[in-house]
């Protein structure tokens, strides 16, 4: 009955860990919950008002397909700004949401049998959205000791005949880690030397910790940036995960053709979202550093506090807000008559045993890990982290 493509994919695994805790809060279990993939923070009141302001002036209609002109306006400011690149109108689109930019994005580029490199461990949505879209993922395995950055070398190992383009996120999602410009650079040549097309989600652009900077591949050259179409959004950096705003910028003709496509499926974003945008990106910018510093000060305690439990180890994340911590050493463990084989079997134990919600490393391409947010408050953290430490040492 249903069509060969709706079959190849699975729902997202965060968005149904998160539903799994949530439903055991619901039943009355007191759940620590690590799961969440978005901040706990409110949206700012300033934005709330504007749109507040912008449905008692009736601005509840369609707009353009591709977003109102004065939020284009306001995010070529943004590139300017923060990433020292030029765009015009016509190079881009604001969508239902980052996710919704990266699927329109697979539907224009992609051809069956189209080969599409992600580097691994990999944010959900990018293998089901290529395999929807007729294309092929191809994994390419990054390590720890490299702070789980791709190298060149092994991107240009994997390129054949059918690659099309590469799947880049700074700061990443699930790791937290954040690429540096000569990494950068030297996957920059060989992408150009290949030809490929470059989509690079930045969503956590702003959310960057211990003086580390993101860098938009785009703006190492303007070669570059005709190759790049970079993915970016307003639901982390402002605590909008909920309006699905988010927008892309890169070359004209395929800008054109995202949203040739949204045109056919849902139309403009939603119209009070958008003025809610243009005041988020034009307004004052102090609720970003706020979040930032407060998250900062759980990264560290939360880092801390996972490295000193014996047998688990975790980089120290310097973006987004998610520790990834190598949980391999508990896997051949029993207890009772459960046995820990993989990340998932251990987020279950630590599910329904210790009441911690997290995601599995699996979902994100490796088994080595599990991922927990942060976005969630101090004293969660501590109680949640205390359990997981009693869990673990039950282990045997
Ligand atoms: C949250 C997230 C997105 C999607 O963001 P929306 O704008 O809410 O659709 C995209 N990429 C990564 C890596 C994310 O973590």
């Amino acid at each position: 009955m249903l069509s060969d493509r709706a079959k190849r994919i699975k729902p997202s695994p965060t968005l149904a860990m998160d539903a799994k805790a949530k439903a055991m809060k619901t039943a009355g279990f007191d759940i620590v919950n690590f799961g969440v993939g978005e901040p706990d923070f409110d949206t700012p009141e300033n934005i709330k008002e504007a749109a507040i302001r912008a449905m008692r002036e009736g601005f509840t209609k369609y707009t353009p397909v591709g977003g109102i002109d004065s939020l284009k306006d306001a995010i070529i400011e943004k590139f300017k700004k923060d990433n020292n690149l030029n765009y015009t109108r016509e190079e881009i689109i604001v969508s239902c949401g980052a996710k919704h930019s990266l699927y329109n994005i697979a539907q224009a580029l992609y051809n069956p049998g189209d080969e599409v490199l992600i580097p691994s461990p990999y944010w959900v949505s990018y293998p089901d959205q290529v395999m929807l879209n007729d294309a092929v993922p191809v994994f390419i395995k990054t390590d720890e000791s490299e702070s789980f950055m791709v190298k060149a070398d092994a991107v240009e190992a994997h390129i054949t005949k059918r690659t099309k383009a590469i799947i880049l996120n700074s700061p990443s999602n699930p790791t937290g880690l954040t690429y540096d410009r000569k990494t950068l650079e030297e996957i920059a040549e060989v992408v150009l030397r290949h030809g490929l097309f470059i989509i690079s989600d930045e969503v956590y652009e702003k959310l960057t910790y211990d003086g580390v900077n993101h860098i938009s591949i785009a703006s190492l050259d303007n070669e570059l940036k005709s190759r790049t179409i970079i993915v970016n959004g307003l639901s982390k950096s402002y605590a909008m995960t909920g309006w699905r705003i988010g927008f892309a910028a890169g070359p004209k003709e395929i800008i054109k053709t995202m949203t040739n496509i949204q045109s056919q499926s849902t139309s403009n974003p939603n119209s009070i979202a958008q003025k809610a945008a243009v005041e988020a990106l034009t307004g004052p910018q102090d609720f970003i550093n706020i979040m930032l510093s407060e998250f900062d000060k759980r990264r560290k305690f939360l880092i801390k506090e996972l490295n000193a439990i014996t047998g688990l180890s975790c980089l120290t994340p310097t973006g987004a807000f998610y520790a990834f911590p190598n949980t391999s050493q508990f896997y051949g463990k029993v207890i009772g008559n459960r046995n820990i084989e993989s990340s998932s079997d251990l987020a279950l134990y630590l599910l329904e045993e210790a009441k911690v919600g997290l995601v599995h490393g699996g979902a994100f391409g490796d088994d080595n890990y599990i991922r927990l947010s942060y976005a969630t408050s101090i004293e969660e953290i501590k109680k949640g982290v205390d359990r997981i430490r009693d869990a673990l040492l039950k282990l045997k």
